[in-house]
């Protein structure tokens, strides 16, 4: 008998045959159940309690569930858990079946699945961070990447081509590290050495069958209803594997809904500036070195208005460009805006009042919209014509940069549909559709003829009620509504029998308190309301999802001016922090120098701003003949900020953005490394020293004379020969082969000898003034090595025992005149004369009788108490 399944869980059992990947939440009523595994599964994730619904083969099947109003509490955390969970609705109501004669569960559909990687929604995402899905194949010496935003429509790929292995893998880690993945499809026959353990949890195997080459291309031309690829790309066969697999899992995880994509772009790798995933973390790019976004350059950098800006502004800065001209034409046009002073102000207020319109418009091509999200889009969108109109005047006055003309004609496209849904929707819209009652009156006239007819039949019922309470004398008799009943009667239970001695009263329900009648005309009019009310809500329905149809075939044109939007929040950004920070307008060009006249760092400046202090201005000049500069100092004189600030004002400056210093002329990079302040611990359970020759080896591996390289303290990790010597090699390696513009800070004195054989170095140091036994910092580059390393004053300042740095100071001294017998001495010798000191004291002291001595000698205790305790 109990081998039987009900026929629910039949039809359960044999929609979750189909998703055996992701946690089904099967929609019961008003709520999400899920059965055998998933909900052991599920309730230990969501921290909700498991229990128990039936059974199957004579056992206990479990169960938990989430109301349905509040699945959106729990789904985020079953997807940031890296769960699919598909959602499996009714896809029929109780009344469609009885009218069909069918018998058994309702029809149910799985319509979604939701992961990681393929969110829309705005609960789930943050603002100003894009979240991708990426995919990988792997061909002969090169992995090849491509990747999507549902949630905005970006879609673009990456052939990583390394013949050595070890190095292929390293520059994939990089990658993946970088673009920080929600979720990554590889082939079920992908050789998982090739990812960094750190990234397998969030792998997704496909099918090898889906990385068939020609269906795949197939895929992608039948996508963008194209017959070639040429002019759009140079891509490799492994980017077009990784795209077309990026399709056929949308398609499978929107249920047949494909989401607007852009025109998937290849990223060559000389088409930007190459900064790996160490170097992003060591200049704290995104986040700071604990992993937090306050004090990162792009938390310092980021006023823009957009939230489309905001993420166009984060991928700048994480991939800035590497061609001239694309720099050039940001500062064009950043400085036209100066130039003709636009009104600055104006303009981000109207980018503020703009939504996030590729998100909106994801939503809306994936059918999960409402009212407002069209409303928005609309408004925001009519702002936009503003804003076109508002350039466009310049343009018939004189000539104008060739990014704005770009902008321009990505703006240049018909608002008639958008005044059109603002005439239609009222000015409070509701979320969803189902709420109805969003259009305007006047709008539609057959919509207005139904609510009117609604709103008389709403005062007949109010006539009916005074008949039905004259005729039965019942002036308490009122007509109600409820969701079992409907229409009704409603008297007080003692008024029952007058109304079942009439015969046109047809008894519903009596309660302890209340009697419920109904009536034929009272009947008829119910359903002439529920008639209206179904007829209006399908009108409604119609309205929205023509409008939502006219904007999906308008998408590509909506994604093009999201892009316009973007690039002109930034730039109106860029001209208002050259007036509020002084930053300027690099000159950049090709060649092989680097020249930063009194630049600043511009998240330790700010940070300085706020509680008042100045920021030292600092220059740094490479060229042909001087191109490494050798930088010594002691420890807190400001190495580090100064190697940072130069390695993010080109950053910066190749973002296409300003850039805080006085004057800087920047000659093109390729790649710049960094390798300042602590390092990653990627690859866990390998010694501090490891991690750094590892990086060490794949910046002499990968760098090029184009390069900036930022090295701080190398070597510093293992014995002080060791690391000279270390140090040393990589300085000779980088000025003989690499030849790239390169700043080092080292501790190791000796290596300044280096001056005298490599004609490209210079020394130079973070000076610092000697004042009263103390020393106090510059922070100001000056030509010449440090003389001393001070690293005992710095001990000082930071309060170690008095013992411990005599004690220092004493082996310094030793080591200086190399006198190495002498470091022996044990640190107990060198504090013996102190501690007899104490001792004599204290021995005195114990012998005292305090009630006994006078005011002078107690006086005299506490200044000897005092001055031993200084010492
Ligand atoms: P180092 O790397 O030499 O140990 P840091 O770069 O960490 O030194 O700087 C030490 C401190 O000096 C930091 O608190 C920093 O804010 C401050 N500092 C560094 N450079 C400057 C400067 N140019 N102007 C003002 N303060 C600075």
């Amino acid at each position: 008998m109990n081998n039987i399944n009900t026929p629910m869980m039949e039809q359960y059992l044999s929609i979750k045959n189909q998703y055996k990947d992701a946690l089904l939440f099967y929609r019961m009523g008003d709520f999400y159940e899920l059965f055998f595994e998933d909900a052991v599964v599920a309730s230990q994730a969501l921290d909700i309690a498991l229990t128990k619904r039936g059974k199957s083969n004579g056992k206990d099947i479990p169960m938990c569930g989430v109301p349905f109003h509040s699945a959106d509490n729990y789904l985020p955390k079953l997807i940031k858990k890296g769960f699919n969970v598909a959602v499996c609705e009714q896809t029929e109501t109780a009344e469609e079946a009885r009218k069909n004669l069918k018998k058994g569960p309702l029809k149910r559909e799985v319509v979604r699945i939701i992961s990681p990687g393929t969110l829309t929604e705005d609960n789930l995402l943050e603002r100003k961070t894009n979240n991708f899905l990426g995919a990988i194949s792997d061909d002969n010496g090169s992995v090849s990447v491509a990747w999507v935003d549902v949630s905005t429509g970006c879609f673009k790929s990456r052939n990583i081509v390394e013949h050595n292995i070890s190095n292929r893998k390293q520059l994939l880690a990089n990658f993946l590290l970088r673009m920080n993945f929600s979720e990554l499809l590889i082939s079920e026959d992908f050789d998982l050495e090739l990812i960094v353990q750190e990234w397998h949890s969030i792998l997704k195997k496909q099918p090898s069958s889906l990385f068939h080459y020609s269906s795949c291309l197939d895929q992608i031309l039948s996508y963008y209803s194209i017959v070639s690829l040429e002019g759009i790309g140079n891509f490799s066969e492994g980017e077009i594997k990784s795209a077309a697999v990026l399709i056929s899992y949308l398609k499978l995880t929107q249920c047949g809904k494909i989401p607007i994509l852009s025109m998937i772009q290849t990223e060559t790798q000389n088409n930007f500036l190459e900064i790996d995933y160490f170097t992003q973390k060591s200049l704290e790019i995104i986040k700071n070195l604990s992993g937090d976004s306050e004090g990162s350059l792009i938390s310092c950098l980021d006023e823009t208005k957009t939230a489309c800006g905001a993420r166009l502004l984060k991928q700048r800065v994480i991939e800035p460009f590497y061609k001239i001209e694309q720099i050039q034409d940001r500062y064009d046009l950043t400085n036209w805006i100066l130039n003709n002073d636009l009104n600055i102000m104006q303009y981000q207020k109207d980018f503020e009042n703009i939504p996030d319109l590729e998100r909106s418009l994801s939503r809306i091509s994936l059918s999960r919209s409402g009212p407002r999200d069209l409303l928005l889009m609309s408004k925001g969108l009519l702002i936009v014509k503003g804003i076109y109109e508002n350039l466009i005047s310049y343009n018939q006055a004189k000539q104008i940069p060739s990014l704005l003309n770009f902008i321009i004609n990505n703006m240049e496209i018909d608002y008639i549909l958008f005044s059109n849904i603002k005439k239609a929707f009222k000015s409070d819209v509701p979320i969803i559709v189902k709420e109805g009652n969003f259009i305007k009156e006047g709008y539609n006239k057959e919509l207005d003829l139904l609510r009117n007819f609604r709103n008389n039949e709403l005062k007949y019922l109010a006539n009916l009620q005074k008949k039905y309470s004259e005729l039965t004398s019942v002036s308490s008799l009122k007509i109600k509504h409820n969701r079992m009943l409907g229409y009704h009667i409603e008297v007080r239970a003692l008024h029952d029998k007058s109304l079942r001695n009439i015969d046109l009263f047809i008894h519903r329900q009596t309660t302890a308190q209340t009697s419920r009648f109904t009536t034929v005309e009272l009947n008829n009019v119910e359903n002439e309301i529920l008639n209206s009310f179904d007829k209006a809500m399908k009108i409604e329905l119609d309205i929205f999802n023509n409008f939502a149809a006219q904007i999906i075939k308008k998408g590509k044109e909506i994604l093009n001016i999201a892009l316009s939007i973007s690039e002109l929040d930034i730039s109106f950004m860029v001209a208002n922090q050259s007036k509020t920070r002084n930053y300027i307008c690099p000159n950049i060009l090709e060649e092989k120098s680097l020249e930063i006249i009194g630049g600043r760092h511009p998240v330790v400046e700010q940070q300085m701003r706020l509680s008042h202090k100045s920021f030292i201005f600092n220059d740094c000049i490479l060229n042909q003949k001087d191109l490494i500069w050798l930088i010594t100092g002691p420890n807190m004189a400001g190495k580090s900020t100064y190697l940072r600030q130069n390695a993010l004002i080109v950053i910066m400056a190749q973002a296409g953005l300003f850039v805080p210093a006085q004057k800087a002329k920047i000659g093109i990079f390729d790649k710049i490394f960094s390798r300042v302040g602590a390092s990653d611990d990627l690859a866990k359970g390998q010694s501090t020293f490891m991690i750094e020759m590892i990086e060490t080896s794949l910046i002499l591996n990968t760098a090029t004379d184009k390069s900036l390289v930022v090295l701080d303290e190398i070597g510093r990790g293992t014995s002080t020969y060791d690391g000279l010597a270390i140090a040393w090699s990589v300085l000779e390696y980088l000025h003989e082969k690499i030849k790239s513009r390169t700043l080092f800070s080292t501790h190791y004195h000796e290596l300044t000898r280096l001056k005298e054989n490599l004609e490209n170095l210079s020394c130079h140091k973070m000076s610092v003034k000697e004042w009263d036994n103390s020393i106090i910092f510059m922070h100001k580059i000056l030509d010449g090595e440090a003389d001393k390393s001070y690293g005992i004053h710095v001990a000082k300042l930071a309060g170690l025992p008095p013992a411990v740095t005599q004690k220092a100071t004493k082996l310094l001294s030793d080591l200086q005149t190399q006198n190495h017998e002498k470091f022996h001495i044990k640190m107990d010798e060198s504090v013996t004369s102190e501690s007899k000191d104490n001792g004599d004291f204290f021995e005195e002291f114990d012998k005292v009788n305090v009630d006994d001595i006078s005011a002078r000698q107690s006086l005299d205790f506490l200044y000897k108490l005092k001055s031993l305790r200084n010492t």
